[in-house]
């Protein structure tokens, strides 16, 4: 059931998160507030693949 995602910042576009995801839970793509440090900040990170 879990599988490897990659998590991408939605502002610079930079992959910055390799983590694994649950599909049960996480049926959709996945969508969480991290730190950038091409951005300095906390940004938005989609799923990609
Ligand atoms: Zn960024």
């Amino acid at each position: 059931m879990r599988v490897n995602i990659t998590l991408a910042c939605t502002d610079c576009k930079q992959r910055n998160y390799a983590t694994k995801k649950n599909k049960k839970t996480h049926p959709d793509r996945m969508e969480t507030k991290k730190h950038c440090k091409f951005c300095n900040r906390h940004t938005l990170h989609r799923e990609t693949r």
